[in-house]
């Protein structure tokens, strides 16, 4: 049987993209951790895993009445209190800003869930100042938000406009290897920096692939 992914991302959707990433996050821990060595302290691995999963146990305990702003926000807010590095402030940041701008709706369809992402890049900016070519997570979610609006105002549907963005932000990701870095940690290195892909581009796309999986699962 063909299934065709749903319009929009509903409650019980956006809770599964956070098990999706929490998942994800705990699979690909190591590879995270090693980036973070070559380029800052070895801890993001263990940031983000830290992180996801206390928003996994969170959001256990809410309901698909729950708006998707409160889910949204209740992950930023408990990545803010259980990661100390950069990232958890600034994903925390990020899930805050995207969870305001959704409020109170119960699904979010391509245009929303482009605006709620692009409030999770100004939160980031706004917060760490960095912009593209700084190498970092910017440099991921700003091709990936700026994707995601052409792709809408070019009349695309959520899933097809979501896989374009994850594409575009896999290259945004990438783009961070021969960069030097400005901001955070890893500017502490210098011209050393350049040669390693940036740890938090690429958790920030483990984040946006489940939004994409998320979409893309089978009903429970
Ligand atoms: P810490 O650097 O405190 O050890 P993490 O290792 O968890 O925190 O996260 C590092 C990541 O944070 C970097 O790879 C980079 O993507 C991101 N980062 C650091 N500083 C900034 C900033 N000012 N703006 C955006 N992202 C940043
Ligand atoms: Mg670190």
């Amino acid at each position: 049987m063909i299934r065709t992914a749903p319009a929009t991302l509903d409650v019980s959707r956006l809770r599964m993209w956070f098990e999706l990433v929490s998942k994800a996050i705990g699979e690909q821990r190591d590879q995270l951790t090693l980036l973070d060595a070559a380029i800052g302290d070895a801890d993001h691995g263990a940031n983000m895993d830290r992180g996801f999963n206390a928003v996994r146990r969170i959001l256990a305990e809410y309901g698909d009445e729950a708006t998707a702003g409160e889910i949204v926000c209740a992950a930023g807010s408990t990545l803010m209190s259980t990661v100390g590095g950069a990232s958890g402030a600034l994903w925390g940041t990020a899930l805050r800003c995207a969870g305001e701008a959704v409020g109170e709706a119960r699904e979010l369809d391509a245009t929303m869930l482009s605006d709620a992402l692009q409030a999770a890049l100004d939160g980031v900016v706004e917060l760490g100042a960095a912009r593209v070519g700084d190498k970092t997570m910017v440099d991921a979610l700003d091709p990936t938000v700026a994707s995601l609006r052409a792709a809408v105002a070019a009349g695309a549907g959520l899933e097809e406009a979501l896989w374009e963005a994850l594409r575009a932000g896999e290259h945004g990701m990438r783009s961070t290897i021969p960069m030097q870095a400005v901001k955070g940690r890893a500017s502490y290195l210098g011209d050393r920096s350049v040669g390693h892909q940036d740890p938090g581009a690429t958790s920030t796309m483990i984040i946006v692939r489940g939004l994409a999986e998320a979409l893309n699962a089978a009903d429970d």
